[in-house]
């Protein structure tokens, strides 16, 4: 059997895509969404929080000297990673239902790629003027004017992308006082050497890959592509409207005589504008982005032409068939994806509240020694030993220990005598942890004859806001 092999590149050379400014309501909203998005991040860091003496008054840290991450109010251990886990769950849970209502929504409007090729992209235009110059300078070559030209839009974007890293490594101290140190070559190495690797990061992504991040480089377009149904909003090309494609003319002319005409003009303006160089005309394709950008190109063309806009617009692919077939179109929003993903952010959500909302700022941890797992005096009385950790997420404070379910037992910490009160206490630091050996030692008459259940408990001297953990002591020959 003769078999044919087809020779040619194992990939497409990369075509420039000059996207066109456009002006409408998806531009709007993207203009909206990068304004809020940029000043947030940027600014996030300089947001301050009191929380009193001796803790960090900024708003969002992650204070990895001190194990700590702090959200205004909130303040998580590393006991508590499990609250990243729920935060996990929810993005990813919120990914799918943005996706299951409109499709690739996360990439359009609020991906960081997105937000900073659009921030990029302005810069050219800004520098280097709109699609029709660009292209004209690029074919004339490394003129004065171009060199001038590319020379400004790159420093442009470099002093963005240094911004970007150097507001990155602001979540990580106090910025005010890293801004100081940094402008001073005091700061860490460490901070240099992630604002230069986010300085590069962006500027190569935003700048340089751009579309080819979205095409070749992210997962989430392959995923989404499992996850979409026929009911998902999607930038969708009207073909029962748009077909067959002719000229204003052309349609007037055939629509005079009754013959069909489609709206589409074949203006290629909802390519032109397009940040990904796709032909939405063609179906929906991994390229697209769903930015709604080619909606208001075509709006617009719509607009100026006298016909009805929404030619392009966002719609399913259900009635994408029921146009062809004739029938109205059907939305169905609420459906059994959508009513699952929300049940979930509610209910991880929830849990996530009244876990925050009940939490103390006190807790213990106890761990029985294992080798001795006892210790037999010379008296007969027994002695087990337990590593208490105690988490003060409150102000420096001292705590009484106790142990209930003995007769009688006697308390020692290594290091520490019992007060003039009688009581047994330790001081723990403001939002530290302390670890403690107690020893629990019973008298030879009220050693119990087999395991027993105990509860080792400390109490806060003042408030009297306790924390206990139950363990067990354990009796010889057992
Ligand atoms: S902008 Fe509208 S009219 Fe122009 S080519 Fe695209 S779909 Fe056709
Ligand atoms: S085809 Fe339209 S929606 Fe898709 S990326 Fe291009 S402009 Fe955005």
């Amino acid at each position: 059997m003769n078999e044919t092999i087809i020779e040619g590149p194992l990939y497409e050379a990369r075509k420039k895509v000059y996207p066109q400014a456009v002006h409408g309501r998806f531009r709007r909203i993207k203009w909206a969404i990068l304004i809020f998005a940029l000043a947030v991040y940027y600014l996030l860091p300089f947001v301050r929080w009191n929380r009193g003496l001796g803790f960090p008054s900024q708003a969002v840290l992650v204070d990895f000297p001190h194990r700590r991450f702090y959200f205004f109010f909130i303040e998580l251990w590393p006991q508590e990673v499990y609250y990243f886990t729920g935060l996990l769950i929810i993005a990813a849970m919120t990914l799918f239902l943005m996706n299951a209502v409109a499709g690739r929504v996360w990439c359009g409007y609020l991906c960081p790629q997105t937000v900073w090729t659009d921030l990029f992209y302005a810069v050219e235009r800004f520098v280097e003027g709109d699609r029709r110059q660009r292209i004209i300078s690029d074919q004339r070559g490394w003129t004065f004017t171009h060199i001038r030209q590319a020379a400004t839009k790159h420093f442009i974007w470099i002093m963005i992308a240094w911004w970007t890293g150097g507001a990155w490594v602001l979540y990580f101290a106090d910025a005010p006082t890293l801004v100081k140190d940094l402008a001073t070559f005091q700061a860490p190495f460490i901070a240099y050497l992630w604002i230069a690797i986010l300085t590069a990061t962006t500027y190569v992504f935003a700048g340089h890959a751009r579309e080819q991040v979205c095409i070749y480089m992210c997962p989430w377009p392959r995923i989404q592509a499992a996850l979409t149904d026929e009911w998902a909003l999607n930038v969708t090309y009207r073909v029962d409207r748009g077909e067959p494609r002719v000229s204003v003319k052309k349609a007037e002319q055939l629509r005079q005589h009754g013959a069909p005409a489609g709206d589409c003009i074949d203006c290629h303006q909802c390519i032109n504008v397009c940040p990904t160089g796709v032909d939405i005309r063609n179906g929906i394709q991994l390229g697209c982005i769903q930015c709604g950008l080619c909606i208001d190109a075509c709006d617009t063309i719509m607009s100026e032409i006298g016909r009805p806009s929404g030619l392009i617009a966002y719609d399913t692919d259900i009635n994408g068939q029921r146009r062809l077939a004739g029938k109205p179109p059907v939305y169905r929003l609420i459906r059994a994806r959508t009513i699952l993903y929300a049940g979930i952010i509610t209910l991880v959500g929830s849990v996530m509240l009244y876990a925050l909302a009940t939490r103390t700022s006190l807790s213990i941890n106890v761990l029985h020694d294992r080798n001795p797992l006892f210790v037999q005096l010379s008296d007969g009385g027994v002695r087990n030993s337990y590593t208490v950790r105690i988490l003060n997420k409150g102000p420096e404070r001292a705590f009484a220990l106790n142990v209930s379910g003995l007769i009688d037992a006697d308390l020692h910490i290594a290091g520490t005598e019992r007060g003039p009160d009688g009581r047994l206490t330790v001081d723990v630091g403001q939002d530290q942890t302390r670890e403690i050996r107690l020893s629990v030692q019973v008298e030879s008459a009220n050693v119990p004859q087999r395991p027993v259940d105990i509860e080792i408990k400390v109490t806060d001297v003042v408030t009297g806001q306790t924390a206990g953990v139950a363990d067990h002591f354990v009796p010889p020959n057992q």
